[in-house]
């Protein structure tokens, strides 16, 4: 594309761009600041409506755009799909795509779980997993009136209604709607700071005692499941107590309950592991996943359950028009043929150490940051106002380091009391050493424009 051509377009894009409705902020953001329009990209880099090229370290903002910006293989795959067979499929109808990644899908992920449904993304993984797990329990006679499903503070399952109903982020949940009834919520674990100011150990236990209470309360024979993310995304990236996840699997076999394990940003290598869930030394029900399955290239998503679980429901009653899409499922057998021939679940793993160490490094000493953890190609920078009491910032310091690391040539995600970094897997030892050279002067700029401690 030639310049003249990007400004044009760019300009065209600009106009038309007042017509759409901007999920997640607020209106005068965009009409004081305009919107931010990514015209082009390749590899780690993207350029915007004004000609500005940047270091993606956020992954196409979704944390899906796991394999960077115009890779051709995928494309060919999805063009050759199109024109041989589009179709996805529902009752007895499938397609050959979906049918090849149903079976490749369980050779990647941990333990028994083998068979699988589609979706087009997490929400509905979310909604689907819950009405297998409450199928199940009906049909197979085991809890027939269960429905009630209990999730954990801070967490995010999706934004359609049940999805919702499990999601406790109020950018998306402060809607006047109902939710759907049955739902409740317990304590997450959080390691670097929870709001008892107990230690890491007390606070797994009061976790799990929360639970344990809270499937008491709402009845056992009512509760169909227990959904949660595998490391909570909220205030960046919360690698739980290794014992929580142990003791969350023990609850849920004493009282009949579906353990949901929703690894839509976790899963596909992103944690260092093709799923984080193998690193918890559990085996959930039921687990689902989304974005990097289709690294931002298909709108795809997946619930995978046992054996015994599917063939407890005599008739699965649930559709969606464009599950097991065949462009979408020959997208995903690219990006994990990609994956293991690039070895990128290693790279994730090995580089994404040497990265947190540089990290910790370069700026993990200075006064207004608390810690610095993750897994993989999933790092979080959490910040303090004061390194004693571990006290978050209450005005906009997180989002104004952020903002900062962006005028530097490099997108970083601000996540409540921290700033959340997930690159493609593509990402090189040299993109990451820019990441956090920007971030240490990102850091430094900010903490001393505002007379920060130490500075
Ligand atoms: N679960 C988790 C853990 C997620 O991070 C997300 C998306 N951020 C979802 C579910 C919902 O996925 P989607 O936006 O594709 O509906």
């Amino acid at each position: 594309m030639t310049t003249q051509m990007l400004r044009n377009s760019a300009r065209d894009a600009e106009a038309d761009a007042r017509h759409l409705i901007f999920p997640l902020v607020p209106r005068e953001d965009i009409e004081a600041n305009g919107p931010s329009i990514l015209m082009s990209g390749s590899g780690m880099r993207v350029t915007d409506q004004h000609g500005t090229t940047m270091l993606d370290m956020m992954s196409a903002t979704t944390r899906a755009g796991s394999l960077g910006y115009g890779n051709r293989e995928i494309a060919q795959a999805m063009y050759d799909q199109a024109i041989t067979m589009h179709y996805s499929g529902a009752g007895r109808n499938t397609n050959a795509a979906a049918a090849r990644l149903a079976a490749k899908l369980t050779e990647i992920t941990p333990g028994r779980l083998n068979r699988v449904t589609f979706t087009s993304g997490g929400s509905e993984a979310t909604e689907t997993a819950l009405k297998i797990a409450k199928q199940y329990l009906q049909q197979s006679g085991r809890k027939p009136r269960a429905f009630k499903v209990i999730s954990r503070w801070s967490a995010y399952h999706g934004a359609t209604m049940g999805a919702l109903s499990c999601t406790d982020w109020l950018a998306v949940r402060d809607v006047p709607d109902p939710r759907v009834p049955g739902h409740s919520f317990v304590a997450n674990p959080m390691r670097y700071r929870n709001s008892y100011g107990l230690d890491e150990e007390s606070y797994s236990d009061v976790c799990v005692a929360h639970l344990e209470r809270q499937i008491l309360l709402e009845d056992p024979e009512l509760v169909a499941a227990f959904i949660g993310e595998p490391f909570q995304q909220a205030n960046g990236v919360q690698i739980p107590m290794p014992s929580y996840w142990k003791k969350v699997r023990a609850l849920c076999d004493k009282y009949g309950i579906m353990l949901i394990m929703d690894e839509v940003i976790t899963g596909f290598g992103r944690t260092g592991t093709w799923f984080a869930t193998e690193q918890l030394g559990i085996e959930p029900d039921i687990l689902n996943m989304a974005k990097s399955m289709g690294a931002g290239y298909a709108p795809i998503g997946a619930v995978m359950t046992r054996d015994e679980i599917a063939d407890g429901i005599s008739h699965f009653r649930h559709v969606h028009t464009y599950a097991g899409h065949a462009i979408c499922c020959a997208a995903s057998l690219k990006v994990i043929e990609i994956m293991e021939r690039e070895r990128l679940v290693e790279t994730s793993d090995v580089l994404g150490q040497q990265w947190q160490r540089a990290m910790k490094d370069a700026f993990g000493n200075h006064p207004i940051v608390g810690d610095i953890r993750g897994r993989g190609f999933w790092q979080a920078i959490d910040f303090t106002a004061d390194k004693a009491s571990r006290a978050a910032f209450t005005d906009d310091t997180v989002v104004a380091i952020a903002r900062r690391a962006r005028e530097l040539g490099v997108i970083v995600g601000p996540i409540g009391t921290a700033i959340e970094i997930a690159p493609a897997l593509i990402a090189t030892r040299e993109d990451l050493a820019e990441c956090t050279r920007a971030m240490a002067q990102a850091i430094a700029d900010v903490a001393r424009h505002r007379d920060l401690a130490g500075n």
